[in-house]
């Protein structure tokens, strides 16, 4: 809704309200603070007066704000207005913010990190790392799910260029790759700030060969990349069928590992699952250490959920992170949102956060997720990925083709419905509780070593999930 917006600045009401919390934020807040964070940033009114907008110039310092500033910037309007105000902040690059008749436009909040990575912060690297000051190890919750990566990270921001080159991480959308890459990079950099850091976007890799292809400035691309200590380049299925930029990189890869630089990739799927990717470069990609990223366990979700509520300047009962992170299971982007939904409910309204505040305020999201997994449905998704009929989910039948799909369906059903072992045994042709208990342990027993079965679960539930 916010998009395209023209941030005018018309009435009075607006720099009044605004110009009386800058006046209280300044008298609070030491001077240089005040200058760096809060003077720079542009308000503006609705004309219900319900809602303040921000516009900040750039990503990081709109997690920042949000991070320090937000929660009493909402106070202090509150308190003048005399009713709860929904702060509101938009990216707004400076050019475009011209007081006060010049059209601009603003973009949505809510980009991918990835995308909007900034590096002006003050007191910035001056080689151009592009990365995101606000991604660090000390806010990525550790859980099973992401601990071998998360440990393989760690030691390559530590000693970067031996062990583990090049790091090859893996996994579904949203469950904090992007982050891990990003505290790599901040990390090295705050032990050797001079170091060549670069955190680069596989797409944004694949525009600068475009742009060097097009005004022939190859071996200017080519000093840039090859004289990295440390290269981060994300989502590199984005190569897909993309032959000059996979010929650039296979030369940057190579120069890179020649000279001891280190080279971290994401990818949503295992190096030999990489389609339409050159033979030669998916081996390399495969050369050092290959760790996936899983989807993060219960207690994990809840530790998420209660960290991120602390930065938000709030705080999330246990038990109210539990009823969350049991009803939203899927990935950490999910997490965080179903968490601004309830944080901006309870602003809002001016309520506490409960459980029953929180179902309120998920009620679109739950209702979605009631409708779509169902035990039948598991049973279905799975009978047809595995080309089996739904009957078999049933049948006494035994043999591997069918019992271990079946394995699988039960596997799912335990982990992505409520359903207790005994109600799974009954829906899969009255099976004792214990059978479904052993088919849990081995699937995910099993999911941990095989890299196919991982990547085969991930699909399943991405589909199930819709
Ligand atoms: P991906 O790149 O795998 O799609 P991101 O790194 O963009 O995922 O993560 C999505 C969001 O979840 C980000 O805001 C990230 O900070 C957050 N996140 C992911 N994993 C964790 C974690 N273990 N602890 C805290 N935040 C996390
Ligand atoms: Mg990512």
């Amino acid at each position: 809704m916010i998009e395209g917006m023209t941030p005018e600045f018309r009435t009075d009401a607006s720099q009044t309200l605004w110009q009386a919390c800058m006046d209280e934020l300044a008298r609070e807040l030491p001077e240089q603070q005040f200058n760096t964070w809060i003077k720079p940033l542009a308000a503006q009114v609705s004309e219900d007066q319900q809602t303040v907008t921000l516009h900040v110039a750039n990503r990081f310092k709109l997690d920042w704000i949000r991070a320090q500033y937000a929660a009493r910037l909402a106070d202090v309007l509150a308190n003048l207005q005399g009713h709860p105000v929904k702060l509101e902040l938009v990216i707004t690059p400076r050019e475009n913010l011209v007081k006060p008749t010049k059209t601009a436009t603003s973009s949505v909040v809510d980009m991918p990190a990835e995308l909007t990575a900034v590096a002006d912060e003050p007191a910035s690297n001056a080689f151009r790392s592009r990365l995101n000051r606000a991604l660090n190890f000390d806010n990525l919750v550790e859980g099973t799910a992401n601990r071998m990566a998360r440990a393989a990270a760690m030691h390559v921001s530590g000693s970067p260029g031996h062990l583990y080159n090049p790091l090859f991480i893996y996994g579904g959308v949203g469950l904090g790759k992007t982050h891990l890459m990003h505290a790599i990079g901040n990390k090295l950099l705050a032990d050797r700030p001079d170091a060549k850091v670069l955190y680069i976007h596989a797409e944004q890799f694949v525009s600068d060969v475009v742009k060097a292809y097009q005004r022939k400035t190859f071996d200017e691309f080519k000093q840039h990349y090859h004289s990295l200590d440390l290269l981060l380049i994300d989502d590199v299925q984005f190569f897909a069928n993309k032959d000059r930029t996979q010929e650039e990189f296979f030369n940057a890869f190579e120069a890179l590992l020649a000279k001891k630089s280190h080279i971290v990739m994401t990818s949503d799927t295992y190096p030999k699952g990489l389609a339409d990717i050159h033979e030669r470069l998916v081996s390399r990609f495969d050369s050092g250490l290959t760790v996936a990223m899983e989807p993060p366990e219960l207690e994990m979700r809840v530790a998420i959920l209660i960290n991120k509520a602390i930065s938000e300047g709030s705080e999330m009962p246990e038990e109210v992170a539990f009823f969350v992170a049991k009803n939203v299971r899927s990935n950490v982007r999910e997490l965080e949102g179903a968490l601004r939904k309830i944080l901006a409910y309870s602003r809002f309204n001016q309520k506490e956060i409960s459980i029953q505040l929180a179902r309120d305020a998920l009620r679109d999201l739950l209702s979605i997720q009631n409708r779509q997994i169902s035990v039948e449905n598991i049973q279905k998704t799975v009978a047809d990925y595995y080309k089996i009929k739904v009957a078999d989910m049933y049948s006494k039948k035994r043999p591997a083709s069918i019992a271990r799909p079946r394995q699988i369906a039960m596997y799912l059903a335990k982990e992505m419905t409520q359903k207790s072992l005994p109600e799974i045994g009954e829906l899969f042709g009255g099976r004792d509780h214990t059978t479904v208990l052993h088919a849990v342990r081995k699937i995910s027993a099993e999911r941990q070593q095989m890299t196919e079965l991982n990547q085969q679960l991930h699909v399943l539930e991405q589909t199930l999930k819709g």
